[in-house]
């Protein structure tokens, strides 16, 4: 058991790799893994994942809210046009204001989705780094 560089104070991780072989890395006495088999990192990562999607969540509910509310505002703004309780310069003002805003929650929305899967293709490449390292 042990050879090369393993120490008092240091010993192999105690992990076993996908090809049945037990990993070489050598790591400090106190610990019981390497940095890529500690399940602690793996909980780390999932928990900061799970925190980014329940924030994405929050965002998109908050959207999806604030769009039904304009939605309704829209149609009074059209009822009061109509009934001349708002003077048609207000309303094409306003009109004018309500497209900015779609196109600002479009620019928002593409980022978003850029965002998720900028996520996604980062959490790819490190579960194949990851499995890169645990069966090198
Ligand atoms: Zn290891």
């Amino acid at each position: 058991m042990g050879g090369g560089d393993v120490s008092e104070n240091s010993h192999r991780c105690a992990a076993i790799k996908n090809n049945g072989a037990r990993c070489e890395r050598v790591i400090s006495a106190s610990s019981r893994f390497c940095f890529a088999h500690d399940p602690l990192t793996q909980e780390r990562r999932q928990a900061s994942l799970e925190k980014a999607n329940k924030a994405r969540e929050v965002r998109q509910r908050n959207r999806v809210d604030e769009i039904v509310l304009l939605r309704e505002r829209v149609m009074e703004f059209v009822e009061d046009v109509i009934k001349k309780r708002m003077n048609p310069g207000t309303a094409s003002a306003v009109n004018q204001f309500l497209v900015t805003w779609l196109r600002l929650v479009d620019a928002e929305n593409s980022q978003l989705e850029l965002d998720k899967y900028t996520e996604k293709l980062l959490a790819v490449e490190r579960h194949l780094d990851d499995r890169k390292r645990s069966t090198s």
